[in-house]
């Protein structure tokens, strides 16, 4: 497979390059595989349906082609992913991928995980460090710093927004030791993305380390997030006729949104054959991508902070990926797009599980809301002509292709939980009096020592900061 670059059509990198470099640092730009190719019919509809790891490895295989070899491949997979997702139905037209179920317990541990094994992979061979920059609005940190630990020949500097994460999340990621150390950054998410994109392209500094990094602009964390789309859809598919008796297959996936990563990743596994009708882009306060469906123009703005902090995202790296995949006119008709601010989230966790019973985190909760307002009356009052304002909570005023399998009742929902509901026990509680326990592999983390180090938010102390550690 060949890597081409949003903002240069010209390049043409392998993997290996794509992955060790990040981002592409002459253009600024981000790689994108050349082509996402189809898997075999015979495969997508075997029945039973294939399991999560055997999709992976098929789902893997056209990226890594010529520079993994299969047995390889399938052993880092298999070291990749001891857990799985799960889809739980909570009513009939509705089903929460549960995401949650690797180590640090938020979704991005399917994508650290398989990027720590691939550049290890293609490090064997080097005398040098690998120095892995990551900014975080919150579990970006922990899932990366815990899927390299003790990784040999690649160290890891987190940085994250002080005061702007929950005090566990702080916990996840700062508590690590040896080739992991966290920077607890005086600014915002905003402040800590620019310093590492600034590190990127100083040459002085590209000069001396080799660095990489580990957002969801790296093309190795993109990958793997599509597996679960394609398996939580076959699965979908296989239980509609069962659980729905509506007699329609849509299948529409809402996703909770911040970098626009997860997202992205579903637009991949849609091209690969995934069984998807449509997305919902569901976001909170942190509305530039539902601004900029509803109004053609993409306008970045300072991130504010709300109760889904991991989304709290005012300038999503991905944006250029999806603008570089689709036309506006496009991603109008595939998306429908919503967004709410922290009462329609607590309104969210409550209503969920008032009518489900299921407990669901903030961020899953904004998902949850978008479908259950889309489902409730809002979808057809948008194909009715009825159009909201979209500088308010709500739907963004494009119908999607598939807005009438909504109103018509043949549309069912896959609603990704990106977190574990006890990540954000405080917030859940306010939402329903009830504190979910603490699964026990977050339980460890809470007692172990804080070892962050302080930095402000301008390059220079920060670039200091590098040259003296790295
Ligand atoms: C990172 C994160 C998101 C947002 O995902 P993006 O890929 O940045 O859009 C949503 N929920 C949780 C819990 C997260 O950690």
């Amino acid at each position: 497979m060949k890597y081409t670059d949003t903002r240069d059509k010209k390049v043409s990198v392998d993997f290996r390059t794509a992955v060790l470099n990040g981002m592409n640092a002459e253009t600024g730009g981000l790689y994108m595989p050349t082509e996402f190719p189809r898997l075999e019919n015979s495969f997508l509809e075997r029945n039973p349906e294939p399991s999560f790891r055997e999709i992976a490895y098929e789902m893997a295989k056209p990226y890594v082609e010529n520079e993994i070899p299969d047995t390889d491949l399938e052993s880092i997979i298999q070291d990749c992913y001891p857990f799985s997702s799960k889809v739980v139905p909570i009513d009939p037209v509705t089903y929460v991928l549960e995401l949650f179920h690797g180590p640090t317990c938020a979704f991005k541990d399917f994508g650290a995980r398989f990027m720590a094994r691939v550049m290890s992979y293609f490090n064997r061979s080097e005398n040098d460090n690998l120095h892995i920059l990551v900014a975080t609005s919150g579990d970006t940190g922990s899932a990366v710093g815990s899927a390299f630990h003790n990784v040999p020949g690649i160290d890891v500097t987190i940085l994250y927004p002080d005061g702007k994460i929950s005090p566990l999340q702080e916990k996840q990621l700062s508590t690590f030791t040896g080739n992991v150390r966290a920077l607890k950054v005086k600014g915002t998410f905003d402040d800590c993305q620019k310093l590492v994109k600034t590190a990127f392209t100083d040459k002085d500094l590209r000069s001396k380390f080799r660095l990489s990094s580990a957002n969801s602009i790296n093309i190795s964390r993109l990958l793997p997030q599509s597996f679960y789309y394609m398996y939580s859809s076959l699965v979908v598919k296989k239980r509609i006729p069962f659980d729905s008796k509506n007699g329609g297959d849509a299948i529409i996936v809402v996703v909770p949104s911040g970098n626009f990563g997860n997202l992205t990743s579903g637009l991949i596994a849609r091209e690969m054959g995934a069984p998807i009708t449509g997305f919902v882009a569901a976001t909170n306060s942190n509305h530039t991508v539902p601004d900029w469906i509803a109004s053609g123009e993409y306008k970045t703005r300072p991130s504010v902070p709300t109760l889904s902090n991991a989304m709290d995202v005012g300038a999503p790296s991905n944006y250029e990926r999806i603008d570089a995949m689709y036309s506006l006119d496009q991603v109008r008709n595939l998306f429908a797009s919503y967004w709410t601010d922290d009462e329609g989230t607590i309104d969210g966790i409550k209503r969920c599980k008032n009518k489900t019973g299921y407990v669901i985190d903030p961020h899953g909760a904004v998902a949850w809301k978008a479908w259950n307002d889309i489902r409730g009356g809002e979808m057809e009052k948008l194909v009715n002509g009825q159009k909201n304002d979209f500088t308010k909570p709500g739907l963004t005023p494009n119908v999607p292709f598939w807005a009438k399998a909504v109103v018509d009742k043949k549309a069912s929902a896959i609603i990704l939980e990106t977190a574990h509901p006890a990540k954000f026990g405080a917030t859940v509680y306010k939402a329903i009096g009830q504190e979910p326990a603490l699964p026990e592999r977050l339980e460890k983390v809470v007692s172990l020592p804080d070892n962050a180090i302080p930095m402000g938010k301008d390059y220079d102390s920060f670039k200091e900061w590098l040259v003296s550690n790295l």
